[in-house]
């Protein structure tokens, strides 16, 4: 039996409404006691006065609802009060639910009892925190869509076909009815090759998924002075990196968060790339190299007022990854349609916001076209991730074993791991490490 908790559910600080969530076994009688009258009917708004326990004066008129469980988002006795928001309310209400003996909840404990009740799965509580996270429309459609349970349905789906398979398995050690080349009778061995597969495929995708979630990172690279800094200045709109005349001052990375076009992106700026005399700038270019193999996009800066030199350092990087511009666009020098390395380069100018528009637009179809949703759920998370690929080894070991038992025990610990992301299995040892990330009053 667990205690009963509360917490404001909504942003604290002063709003219109603030939402104070109560759950557990007491959460009836203390709504009771707050409001001084019956419970109300289930899910239905009332408007009542709150009264301090002792002294019965009022603490604040707002709607109250009733949600008795198992019918709630917890499973347990739900009550959620609506109250004025601000510091003042809260503080008198959090005085009075304590004193009628109820607890101030962990982050993420109602969204850890609810897993517990078995409203949610695992990967259903995670896109909670996800959708509250979410910044941009594409996150917010992929969290919303996980909370759905698309992604549970398809990793317990799996989990069920590898569930049927070890139970032909099993007949097979038990009742051989030929001798079995390998580990895998011929029923068997297509069913664990097929999910093999399609695992693999899953992995293999761009960490498309992961990247929505936590942002693309675009690494912006070129010589000192090419305008990197004026650039990332223009396109964020405000003063975030120091622009200055003197070549080699980006000593770190700077970044600016952008939501192109839906997509969260993670916008960097970098050291110059050059021959760097003091060690400090040696230390910032080897960050922006770092940076660059690391970025999923790069956006190479070159000074287009010294066409046709092009910075050799900065022409090395042009890749399938990388897209060209030419800064300084007002100073040209240049062809009007430029090319780079074989490339288009897009003439832009960070002083008078020339061909900004362009560019931007040009990443947003690069980051659409290897980021847009695909027909299937997306791969989410670092965690489920490695539950993942510990499922494939552990099949495509079954698939390689001499004999059926060990074939039988490979697919067990393939079916454990699929388990283990929605949390059918194993998790014990992982929720306070998953809830702890969420927010109070989830
Ligand atoms: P970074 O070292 O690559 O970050 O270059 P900065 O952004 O610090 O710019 C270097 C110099 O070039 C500064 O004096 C900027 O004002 C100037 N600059 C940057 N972009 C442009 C541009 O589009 N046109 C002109 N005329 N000057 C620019
Ligand atoms: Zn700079």
């Amino acid at each position: 039996m667990s205690d009963s908790i509360f917490a404001l559910a909504s942003a604290p600080g002063r709003g219109g409404v603030q939402v104070i969530r109560l759950s557990g076994p007491d959460a009836g009688a203390t709504l009771g006691h707050l409001t001084g009258r019956p419970l109300p009917p289930p899910r239905q708004a009332t408007l009542a006065s709150l009264r301090e326990p002792g002294s019965g004066e009022v603490i604040d008129k707002g709607l109250v609802l009733w949600f008795p469980g198992p019918a709630s988002f917890t499973g347990e006795d739900v009550a959620e009060l609506h109250l004025h928001g601000g510091r003042a309310v809260l503080s008198a209400v959090t005085d009075a639910l304590t004193t009628l003996g109820l607890r101030v909840a962990e982050p993420g404990e109602f969204s850890r009892r609810a897993f517990e009740n078995g409203k949610l799965d695992l990967t259903e509580a995670e896109a909670i925190a996800d959708l509250v996270d979410a910044e941009t429309a594409a996150q917010r459609r992929q969290a919303l869509r996980q909370l759905d349970g698309d992604l549970g349905r398809l990793y317990d789906g799996w989990r069920t076909r590898l569930t049927r398979a070890l139970a032909h398995l099993e007949a097979d050690i038990d009742f051989p009815e030929e001798d079995l080349p390998g580990g895998l009778s011929d029923a068997v061995r297509p069913v664990v090759e097929g999910l093999a597969a399609e695992i693999g495929a899953h992995l293999a995708d761009n960490s498309r998924g992961e990247r929505l979630r936590d942002g693309i990172s675009i690494a912006i690279l070129g010589a000192p002075n090419a305008g990197k800094s004026s650039l990332l200045n223009a396109i964020a709109r405000r003063d975030v990196a120091i622009v200055s005349n003197t070549a080699g001052t980006t000593r770190d990375v700077i970044e600016v968060h952008l939501d192109l076009g839906g997509y969260p992106v993670l916008l960097a700026d970098t050291a110059g790339l050059r021959e760097a005399a003091e060690a400090i700038e040696a230390e910032g270019i080897r960050r922006a190299l770092d940076r660059a193999s690391r970025a999923d996009l790069k956006l190479l800066v070159f000074d287009g007022s010294r066409w046709p030199l092009l910075d050799p350092a900065t022409l090395a990087l042009l890749d399938e990854d990388a897209l060209p511009v030419l800064n300084k666009a007002d100073l040209a020098a240049h062809p009007a349609e430029p090319v780079v390395g074989g490339r288009p380069a897009l003439p832009v100018s960070a002083a008078t916001g020339q061909g900004l528009p362009a560019l931007l637009s040009a990443l947003g179809s690069e980051v659409e076209r290897r980021y847009a949703p695909s027909g299937a759920p997306a791969l989410t998370r670092a965690r489920h991730r490695s539950a993942l690929e510990d499922c494939r080894d552990s099949l495509l070991r079954a698939l390689s074993a001499p004999l059926p038992e060990l074939a039988a025990e490979d697919i067990r610990l393939a079916t454990r791991a699929l388990g283990r992301i929605t949390g059918r299995v194993d998790v014990e040892e992982l929720l306070d490490v998953i809830f702890r990330d969420f927010c109070i009053g989830k």
